[in-house]
């Protein structure tokens, strides 16, 4: 820690208005360069590549196939949709130096399609599905709590082509329950809702919502949602997925733009919830609304020509660093689940001129980065209470404190940052226990 880049700051900064935002420049995980637009320095990149690394997975699990599709794209292509004209003012209009029309691309839709339609001709060829990880630009009218709402955000995004309809929904449903195991494994709760489809079109739509006060969208369920379990059970993608989505989806949860008044108030009152939710993935299914205007056909079995069937399905990787805070935190700061924490363990060295205790500190240090454990080892040249302090704000779940007095006895402290137990343990035995 006495080489990393981690400026903490101790005063709590006066432009942020919830507590994700507030932790996450205490934390020194970004910093803002621009309106909604922010640098993301060590600590946070960790947590932001982590989140990636699981959407990723679980993205490969379900068979799809990651690209990576340029930020910069041309306005032609967004004719050839007749999107160009209706996308508005949230679009960022580039021109190049050649006076040609491009854009940030706030979206991919068209990308892919033309991508698919110019490599897949044959109805054998289906279904696919493509993701990407990139970066977007939304000109937001106001962006506002860090990287919840911002202008330049990280998203996942996929998009599936099928043959029929029937092919297409089984690629939705793969998608919801994709989602349900990636946010599980992030820690969160996230609860799919019926959702609008906006400026992207089509009939068929859910939005995952992580309940919190602070979020933006204003959302209605059945009480009986918010405590269903979805980690517990695997998930085999070969099987039939209905059955699940179907368990998800009889119990009633929409967003604001969905909401059935009528059928909410049939819901006895005390298994109602209506709340406040962040949006931290979105899943369509459009259709044909971008491969008929832009002739995304193959070949069928008797040579006939099939207008593939599509949908497309986000996940706001760089929302979900804020989201993730929003739903675990305390009053001295970030709880990290571990499958994101930017380190798993801390080793907070209470005596860094003292030999012995350094030592002790480097060895643990050593030994746990041999067994694969992501460490960071605090031998700052400063007060204990502070260290204990920013330890606390970082929120690494596992924090290993070495001091004179146990390292002359063989023993250290191993505090859990989520319960705040402490357990005094041989030195010795540490490693084999957090590893
Ligand atoms: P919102 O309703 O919050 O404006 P959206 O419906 O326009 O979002 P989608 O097009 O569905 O967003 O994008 C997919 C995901 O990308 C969203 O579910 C959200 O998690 C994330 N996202 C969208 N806009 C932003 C933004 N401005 N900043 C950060 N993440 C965003
Ligand atoms: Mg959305």
């Amino acid at each position: 820690m006495s080489q990393y880049f981690l400026p903490t700051l101790k005063e709590t900064p006066s432009e942020a208005q919830i507590v994700s935002h507030r932790l996450m420049l205490r934390a020194g995980l970004i910093r803002q360069t621009s309106a909604g637009i922010y640098a993301w320095l060590p600590l946070g990149l960790r947590v932001l590549r982590n989140i990636e690394r699981i959407v990723r997975e679980e993205q490969d699990r379900s068979g799809a196939q990651e690209v990576l599709m340029p930020t910069i794209q041309s306005a032609d292509l967004w004719r050839e949709s007749g999107r160009y004209d209706a996308y508005g003012p949230e679009m960022l209009r580039i021109k190049d130096r050649h006076d040609r029309e491009m854009l940030f691309g706030p979206t991919n839709e068209e990308m892919i399609t033309v991508l698919f339609r110019d490599g897949v001709k044959s109805y054998r060829d289906l279904p696919k599905n493509l993701y990407h990880i990139q970066w977007k630009f939304r000109d937001e009218v106001r962006p506002r709590f860090g990287v919840m709402r911002g202008r330049e955000f990280l998203m996942k995004d996929n998009y599936s082509f099928d043959i029929d309809k029937a092919g297409a929904i089984h690629s939705y449903n793969k998608m919801f329950v994709t989602y349900l195991r990636t946010f599980a494994r992030m820690g969160l709760k996230a609860i799919p809702m019926r959702a609008d489809t906006g400026p992207i079109g089509g009939d068929l739509s859910h939005e995952f919502i992580v309940l919190a006060e602070t979020g933006e969208s204003e959302v209605f369920c059945h009480k009986g949602l918010v405590d269903k379990d979805i980690l517990s059970r695997t998930i085999d993608y070969g099987a039939d997925l209905q059955p699940i989505v179907q368990e998800w989806t009889s119990l009633y949860a929409a967003t604001d733009e969905m909401h059935d008044k009528a059928a909410f108030d049939a819901i006895p009152e005390s298994e109602r919830l209506s709340a406040r939710g962040i949006e931290v993935g979105h899943i369509f299914y459009f259709g044909t609304k971008y491969s008929k205007p832009m002739k995304a056909i193959v070949a069928g079995p008797g040579g006939e020509e099939i207008t593939v069937e599509m949908g497309s399905y986000g996940i706001g990787v760089s929302r979900l660093v804020g989201g993730i805070i929003e739903a675990s935190h305390d009053a001295a700061g970030i709880v990290w689940p571990e499958s994101v924490a930017p380190f798993k363990v801390a080793i907070v060295n209470l005596k860094p001129d003292d030999g012995a205790v350094s030592g002790a500190c480097g060895k643990l240090y050593d030994a746990l980065q041999a067994k694969g454990v992501e460490v960071l080892h605090d031998d700052r040249d400063m007060r204990a209470g502070g260290k204990f302090a920013d330890m606390d704000l970082i929120g690494i779940p596992w924090q290993v404190i070495v001091g004179p007095k146990g390292v002359a006895a063989g023993k250290v402290e191993v505090k859990n940052r989520k319960t705040g137990a402490r357990e005094e343990l041989p030195a010795e035995e540490v490693v084999s226990r957090l590893a």
